[in-house]
C-alpha cells in the first residue's frame, strides 16, 4: 500500500514538474519573439512624500502583453529571461521605453518627478552596457537626474568591489541610485558607506505585517534609522493599509509606494494624472 501511494505521489509530482518545465520552455522560446514583436510594455507606480503627501516620482515596472495569456507580471518571465540570457535585452528595451516616455512628459510640461528603473546585474556588468545607458540619455534627449537606477542588494553582494566602482560611475554620470529590496540581503554597514547612494527601498516583506509584527517593526525602524544616519532618503514599498502608512510616518520614513496610494498603471493613465495635478497646482496658484 505504502509503495503504491509512493508511486502515485511520485507520478503526481512528476506530472506537475513536467507541466512547469513545459511552460518554462515555451515561455523561454517566446521571449525572443516578444522582443522582436514589441510585446513588452512598462507600467508606472507613483510614489509620495509620506510627511507632506506630495507626489515625488514613480517606478517603471515591465509587463509582457502575451498574445494568448494576457498581461504577464515580471515574476512569471524575468526568472526565465535571467536563465536564458535575455534579461539584458529586455532591460535595455525597458530603458528605451522609459527614457522616451519620460522625455515626452517633460516636453509636454508634465513633471514626472524622478523615474526609477530596475536594473538587473547583467545590464551593468559590461562596458558596452554602460555605454548603452549613457548613449540612451543622448539619443532620447534626457537628463540623468530625471532617473533613479535601482539595484537589488544581492547584486551588490556578489562582487562588492566591482559594484562600488560601477555605482560611482553611474553616479558620476548623474543618475540617482537606490538599493531595492533593502534588508533582504546582508550588506555590511561599512560597505554601504562606500556606495554613492541616494535612497534605500524597504522591502515589501517587512511592510506587509506592520504594524502588528514586532520583528518587522524592529527591522523597518532599523532601516529608517540607518538611512537617516547615512543621509539617504528611505522609501517603503508595498504599503497597502492606512495603519502601515501611519506606522511608517511615525517611524520617520520619508516616502511611500503601494496599492494604498496607487497601482502600477499604463503611461497614458499616468499622463492624465500628471495633467490633472498640473491643473490643480495652476488653479491653486491663481487663487492665491
Ligand atoms: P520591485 O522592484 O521590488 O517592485 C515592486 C513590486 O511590488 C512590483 O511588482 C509592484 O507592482 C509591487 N507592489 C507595489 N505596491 C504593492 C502593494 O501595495 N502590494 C503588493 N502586493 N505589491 C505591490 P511587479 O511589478 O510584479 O514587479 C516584481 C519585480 O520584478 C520588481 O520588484 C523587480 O524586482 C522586477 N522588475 C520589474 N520591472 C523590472 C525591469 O524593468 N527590469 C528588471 N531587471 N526587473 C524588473
Ligand atoms: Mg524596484
Ligand atoms: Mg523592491
Ligand atoms: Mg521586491
Amino acid at each position: 500500500k505504502a509503495k503504491e501511494d509512493g508511486k502515485n505521489i511520485y507520478r503526481y509530482y512528476s506530472q506537475q514538474l513536467t507541466r512547469r518545465a513545459m511552460e518554462h520552455v515555451s515561455l523561454a522560446s517566446e521571449l525572443h519573439r516578444a522582443l522582436t514583436h514589441d510585446e513588452f510594455l512598462v507600467h508606472y507606480q507613483t510614489q509620495f512624500d509620506l510627511q507632506t503627501r506630495a507626489f515625488i516620482g514613480m517606478e517603471a515596472l515591465v509587463r509582457w502583453q502575451h498574445p494568448t495569456q494576457g498581461l504577464l507580471l515580471p515574476g512569471r518571465f524575468l526568472p526565465i529571461a535571467e536563465g536564458s540570457g535575455l534579461i539584458a535585452r529586455i532591460g535595455n528595451c525597458v530603458m528605451e521605453m522609459v527614457m522616451q516616455q519620460t522625455r515626452r512628459w517633460h516636453e509636454a510640461g508634465l513633471d514626472p518627478g524622478v523615474v526609477a528603473i530596475n536594473l538587473s546585474s547583467r545590464q551593468i556588468d559590461s562596458e558596452r552596457q554602460l555605454e548603452l545607458i549613457r548613449d540612451g540619455l543622448d539619443r532620447h534627449g534626457c537628463k540623468p537626474e530625471w532617473f533613479e537606477l535601482e539595484v537589488t542588494e544581492d547584486f551588490l553582494m556578489q562582487n562588492p568591489e566591482r559594484a562600488i566602482e560601477l555605482f560611482h560611475r553611474l553616479r558620476d554620470l548623474g543618475f540617482e541610485l537606490a538599493i531595492d529590496d533593502f534588508g533582504t540581503g546582508f550588506s555590511s554597514l561599512s560597505y554601504l558607506k562606500r556606495l554613492p547612494l541616494t535612497r534605500l527601498k524597504i522591502d515589501r516583506a517587512f511592510v506587509r505585517d506592520l504594524p502588528g509584527d514586532a520583528d518587522d517593526q524592529a527591522i523597518s525602524c532599523a532601516v529608517i534609522a540607518l538611512g537617516q544616519n547615512l543621509g539617504l532618503k528611505v522609501i517603503a514599498e508595498g504599503v497597502e493599509t492606512q495603519e502601515q502608512a501611519d506606522f511608517l510616518r511615525a517611524a520617520g520614513c520619508d516616502e511611500v509606494q503601494g496599492f494604498l496610494f496607487s497601482r502600477p498603471q499604463p503611461a497614458h493613465a499616468i499622463t492624465e494624472t500628471l495633467r490633472t495635478r498640473k491643473q490643480h497646482i495652476a488653479a491653486a496658484n491663481a487663487g492665491s
